[in-house]
């Protein structure tokens, strides 16, 4: 989902004032708070049972119009909840911004199922520290990075569900930079109250004790996006408010990215998360099959542990895998089931993502030769489509820049320098952004 539900709501209700009329409207929707969002279905609060009855009665059907138009979305309901009348009306405001971060976590996402091995120690003893206390300058901002599905969300999302439980009176805002991006722009919208939608934006975040963002490399080379959060970064970060980041890469490495964000983002705790040894491997997937019920001989558990090696993501959809063959066949898998069905999901995957499939997909969406993307012409034409495998190879592979480089015979500048015009390309042009999209997701399959 690309909007924040909130916002959603936000319009919903502007809209409603509207057909509803300012009487009408305040005597039974004034008070009415987002609470959460799941699958659909809308969760609005209400201050009354009085009010929730007959709001059900009368507005619901409208309310519902109204959000599937938002949203552009068919399958959306709305149910109304009302509290107890004894809470204070900024308590209940408080605790529905609460829920609603709370509401994108993942149930599973908590220290206990993490499991520890010497690739990421370092981060979950951080990430554990901070989540008792909050804003000590040594750890503050809290910045993770590792490579795609080592679980660097998981860990954040601890970070996250132990506030929720262990520590009521803190707020915490989670949020991935994309939405964040998007919930920016669209506080931006002209055709809304600009104040308004601006100062509920930056309320949201300023009033978190703390903020956890997932992802900041996405915000390399949005610079409107980058100077907001500059602000409330300095804002928070004064006011002794924690803030965790994560990202793909170290941040000196997130391009275009201003200095100064830069600068914030080293100053201070910087870890890393590696891709687990064996040992952990072994321990990961013996969590992963207790959970899906499935028990499987030791030298097949042998057999995924040492092969499925790149990512824990990875490790997990093998074992999705496994089980859903084992439900559709009903029968025990013998190590060379398991060997011919985990070959075959591994072929998958890296033939899709390795450096000659990149440029072969990007060349058909571009109509020219691959191979001339790997020769020396600077002809427009080419020159386009080289540069968006560059920047395609460094968002889905972990090869380095040299790396890259190397594969086009040429040095680690010219492939930065690639992944700059073309994260700029695609923010001046939507068209534009929209084919990278396609095509990475062609890639993604
Ligand atoms: P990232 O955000 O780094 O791309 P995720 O946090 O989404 O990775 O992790 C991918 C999957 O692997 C998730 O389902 C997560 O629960 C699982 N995972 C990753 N690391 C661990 C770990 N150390 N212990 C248990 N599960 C893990
Ligand atoms: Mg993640």
């Amino acid at each position: 989902m690309h909007f924040l539900p909130e916002d959603v709501f936000d319009l919903c209700l502007d809209r409603a004032k509207k057909f509803m009329g300012p009487e009408k409207y305040n005597s039974w929707l004034a008070n009415a708070s987002f609470r959460s969002y799941d699958n659909g279905v809308f969760t609005i609060g209400l201050d009354s049972e009085i009010r929730s009855n007959f709001v059900t009665q009368h507005y619901k059907e409208n309310l519902e119009e109204l959000l599937r138009k938002i949203t552009e979305k068919s399958d959306i309901s709305v149910v109304f909840t009302h509290v107890p009348e004894t809470l204070s009306l900024g308590k209940i405001q408080n605790s529905s911004r609460h829920e609603m971060f709370s509401n994108f976590l993942k149930p599973g996402y908590v220290f206990d199922r993490f499991i520890q091995g010497p690739n990421n120690r370092m981060a979950f003893a951080t990430a554990q520290a901070v989540a008792y206390e909050m804003g000590h300058s040594s750890t503050n901002p809290l910045f993770i990075y590792g490579g795609v599905g080592l679980g660097k969300t998981h860990l954040i999302q601890a970070i996250a569900h132990h506030i929720k439980e262990n520590q009521q009176d803190k707020k915490f805002s989670y949020i991935s930079s994309e939405e964040f991006l998007t919930s920016y722009v669209r506080a931006l919208d002209p055709n809304k109250n600009r104040t308004r939608a601006m100062d509920i934006f930056k309320d949201r975040f300023r009033n978190s004790h703390y903020l956890i963002m997932d992802d900041v490399q996405f915000l390399a080379g949005k610079e409107g996006t980058q100077d907001v959060f500059f602000h409330l970064f300095n804002d928070l970060y004064l006011r002794g408010r924690q803030i965790i980041l994560t990202s793909d890469r170290p941040p000196h490495e997130i391009e275009p990215l201003e200095e100064r964000l830069i600068s914030r983002f080293q100053s201070g705790m910087v870890v890393d998360i590696k891709p687990p040894i064996l040992e952990t491997r072994l321990a990961i997937l013996n969590q992963k099959l207790k959970d899906e019920n499935i028990q499987l001989d030791k030298d097949i558990v042998l057999y995924l542990a040492e092969t499925v090696k790149s990512n824990v993501r990875q490790l997990e959809g093998a074992v999705n895998l496994l089980a859903a063959n084992i439900r559709i066949q009903n029968i025990e898998l013998s190590l060379e089931n398991v060997r011919s069905i985990v070959t075959e999901y591994l072929g998958a995957s890296s033939r899709r993502l390795n450096p000659s499939s990149i440029t072969s997909t990007v060349g058909e969406f571009f109509g020219v030769n691959p191979n001339s993307l790997k020769g020396k012409q600077r002809k427009r034409e080419i020159l386009v489509p080289r540069q968006v495998s560059m920047f395609l190879m460094r968002e889905l592979t972990s090869l380095s820049l040299e790396e890259i480089g190397s594969f086009f015979g040429r040095d680690h500048s010219t492939v930065l320098n690639a992944i700059k015009r073309i994260n700029s390309k695609m923010s001046e042009d939507s068209f534009f952004k929209r084919k990278i999209l396609d095509i990475r997701e062609g890639l993604l399959g």
